[in-house]
């Protein structure tokens, strides 16, 4: 297959009047800038001829930085003062960070802000920091290579990444002094690259293995505009574990036992992953460790593999299950990530989806090439471009509700950006001010869910309760970031957050939040009933008290009695937790005060008939 076309013949204007765009792959194991010239897209490389710059940063004492393969060799040497990976750390608190990571790999602290930070010789960084560095480089190597300031850049973030994550994401470009246009989500980038969305409609496969994460995205194409479905993945799962499969194979081989020393370590984990990559070419490699050679031949190395590409197709049937597709329904798999280079996933992929994946763009720069499309098609190069990428919430964003309930405003799987507004009233007579909590989640109850942020909407007129009109507007915008507003429609008071939240959610506490809300469906439902009948319990009682307050002289020594041991029994059965107890007392309640009621309403009409002639009423 052909790389799409970029720009229509003859469409193409003068270079003077292009303006300069880039897209980034800021990638967990190697990032990468590309960009679209004269209608070609292209991977920018080096002075030495490189495209992958490999994410690590390293340290020194004097306070010099290494960016790349410079600071890899440190790795070995002086591991606390060269960071890699540090995708990982973006938008998590150390607490997140810690419960994903034993031991730590980097000497954390936790400061004043609420980003924790890496100790390192020359100072203490944040991840945001480390990311910059990275994109700095890019971002030199772009301008050196195309001759002049970049005006804008998209980078590419995986699906999943929350709000948290994406604000870092762009943080970490602002940093590093760049113009971020757009936050894409790395399948989204892809499917782009291979001009999936001038392609007929219909749901395609992303496939993303890279060196230490796995990812699956399910993509629904409609006239060129494209819809995340669903993603699945294994946040640890990648060709890293390939290397360590090998590498214990050849401490079997060589009896070394487990117990070797940490450089030895190193050297055969090098020494495997060397070997796994000649394997992607050759049918044999050959391995020296500790002057002795050891062949490994590619049947081998499928065997000490194949467990784990397995383990990437569970949450592939998961995610197809998410987005409610058949397998059948998939027209096309495409494949990213260094580690799908390897021959056997492409056929343990193609084997399972039942049809060969698409392979034709370099799996490592695909994302990139992807991101410079969308970056030139939003600098404004592409004039009349209908390019228009739609992503989707990963969990239902929602807010707090009377009785501790969750209102779902935007429901997970919305396309993004998306706007939603609903209306909302007092509670209370009177009701100046109302809180707003904003929260995350599938669940029923606030506690269940993740909160998001607060503010509070102050200056509503005192009205009686229900009256006031108070409209909460949810926006996620293209970025995925979300904002929150509410206006009191009578007055037009206004407040508002942009929902930043400190720290993001771990891939895997969102997986867990959904596995919960599906397991606790019933017991959710339940719980919903009991709080909506506490509320409601609340209200008759609340309504009873003020009216006994106005008119109980209306009523016999008896009759009060009789209500007020029925409202003392319900206001008992409230805290408990049978709901149809509670409802059952509501009616006890209702019976005995009907008489009240009536009186009440008589006295209402005759009050408000005094003076009048009865006809009036009448008509
Ligand atoms: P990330 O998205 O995590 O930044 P990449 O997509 O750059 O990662 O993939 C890096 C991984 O790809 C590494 O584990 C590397 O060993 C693996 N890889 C790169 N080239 C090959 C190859 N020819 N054969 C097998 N694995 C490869
Ligand atoms: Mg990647």
């Amino acid at each position: 297959m052909a790389l799409i076309q970029i720009s229509e013949p003859g469409q193409s204007t003068k270079p003077h009047e292009r303006k300069l765009a880039v897209g980034i792959d800021l990638g967990t194991t190697n990032s990468l800038v590309a960009t679209v010239r004269s209608g070609q897209t292209t991977t920018l490389a080096n002075e030495n001829g490189e495209h992958l710059l490999p994410s690590v940063v390293y340290y020194a004492k004097d306070k010099t930085r290494l960016v790349g393969s410079e600071a890899k060799q440190y790795k070995i040497t002086d591991p606390l003062n060269t960071i890699s990976s540090v995708k990982r750390y973006m938008g998590r608190s150390l607490e997140d960070i810690k419960a994903k990571e034993s031991p730590l790999h980097y000497d954390f602290i936790q400061t004043n802000s609420t980003v924790p930070r890496i100790k390192t010789q020359a100072g203490e960084v944040s991840a945001i920091e480390v990311s910059a560095e990275i994109l700095s480089v890019l971002k030199k190597r772009a301008e050196l290579s195309l001759g002049d300031e970049l005006s804008g850049v998209v980078i590419t973030v995986p699906a999943y990444f929350d709000d948290a994550q994406r604000q870092a994401t762009k943080d970490a470009g602002r940093l590093a002094g760049l113009n971020v246009l757009r936050l894409i989500n790395e399948p989204t980038a892809a499917a782009v690259a291979y001009g999936l969305d001038k392609a007929s409609d219909g749901v395609i496969a992303v496939y993303d293995l890279g060196g230490g994460t796995f990812d699956i995205s399910i993509l629904r194409v409609t006239q060129g505009v494209f819809e995340v479905l669903a993603t699945a993945g294994d946040s640890a799962l990648g060709g890293d574990d390939f290397d360590y499969v090998i590498a214990s194979w050849i401490q079997q081989q060589l009896e070394l036992g487990d117990d070797i020393d940490k450089s030895l370590r190193n050297q055969i984990i090098h020494a495997a992953c060397q070997a796994k990559q000649t394997l992607t070419t050759e049918r044999l490699a050959s391995i020296n460790i500790a002057s002795t050679t050891l062949e490994l031949s590619r049947e081998q190395l499928n065997n000490l593999i194949d467990p784990l590409i397995k383990k990437t197709l569970m949450p592939c049937r998961r995610a197809l299950r998410d987005a409610q597709v058949e397998l059948e329904e998939i027209k096309a798999v495409v494949m990213v990530g260094g580690s799908t280079r390897i021959l056997r996933v492409r056929d343990k992929v193609g084997e399972y989806f039942d049809q060969p994946p698409m392979v034709d763009i370099n799996p490592d720069t695909v994302v990139a090439i992807g991101a410079a499309i969308q970056a030139d098609v939003l600098v404004g190069n592409k004039a009349d471009s209908d390019l228009l990428l739609l992503d989707v919430v990963p969990l239902s964003l929602g807010l707090e509700t009377m009785g501790n309930l969750v209102e779902k405003i935007i429901p997970r799987n919305t396309t993004i950006p998306a706007t939603r507004a609903q209306d909302f009233t007092t509670y209370k007579d009177g009701q100046t001010a109302m809180s707003i909590h904003v929260v995350q989640g599938e669940r029923e109850l606030v506690p269940d869910c993740r909160s998001l942020g607060r503010f509070s909407l102050k200056g509503i007129p005192p009205l009686v309760a229900g009256s006031a009109r108070i409209r909460v507007t949810f926006e996620v915008d293209a970025d995925g970031l979300l904002h929150v507003s509410a206006r009191e429609e009578t007055t037009g008071i206004e407040s508002g957050i942009e929902v930043k939240p400190s720290y993001g959610l771990t891939d895997s506490e969102i997986e867990k939040m959904l596995l919960d809300s599906m397991e606790h469906a019933d017991e959710d439902i339940a719980a919903r009933m009991l709080h909506e009948q506490q509320v409601e319990a609340d209200r008759v009682l609340e309504a009873l008290a003020a009216a006994l307050d106005d008119d109980g002289d209306m009523l016999s020594a008896e009759e009060r009695q009789s209500i007020d041991e029925a409202a003392g029994n319900l206001a008992k059965l409230k805290t408990g937790n049978d709901d149809r107890a509670i409802k059952q007392a509501m009616q006890a309640l209702d019976r005995v005060a009907e008489v009240f009621v009536s009186r009440r309403m008589d006295s209402n009409i005759r009050k408000a008939m005094a003076g009048h002639n009865v006809d009036e009423f009448n008509a």
